[in-house]
């Protein structure tokens, strides 16, 4: 089943390449921290990365916003990412500090937001 939607998304973007990221059927959404720390979200041909940023000395408890899990702090992170075009333009997102326990809870269709939210203006 699952292997029929992968083809439909390729099919599409084999035909229409110029098809909104918005408009295709899901697939598969990787999620994942490289060994510099920058933490990878993709579903091809999307990719975003994301800059991981110094923690603030605030100690109040924040949402991961992949898996949704309430997080102290301490086991939380800043990430930027920039959107389209722009190298200025920045949008921040604060996921778990341990992205591989926070992959095991994502929702891909959170993951797909956030995606998005970097590749849509
Ligand atoms: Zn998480």
């Amino acid at each position: 089943m699952a292997e029929k939607v992968f083809e439909e998304r390729e099919l599409i973007l084999e035909l229409f390449p110029g098809t909104s990221p918005e408009l295709l059927p899901p697939g598969e959404v990787l999620y994942y921290r490289d060994s510099v720390g920058w933490v990878h979200i993709q579903e091809d041909p999307l990719h975003l990365i994301l800059e991981p940023l110094d923690s603030t000395p605030s100690t109040a408890p924040v949402i991961c916003e992949a898996c949704l899990r309430h997080q102290r702090r301490a086991n939380a992170q800043f990430f930027r990412f920039g959107v389209g075009e722009n190298p200025r333009h920045y949008r921040y997102v604060v996921l778990c500090r341990d992205t591989e326990s926070c992959t095991g809870s994502a929702r891909p269709q959170r993951l797909r937001e956030i995606l998005l939210r970097g590749i849509l203006p």
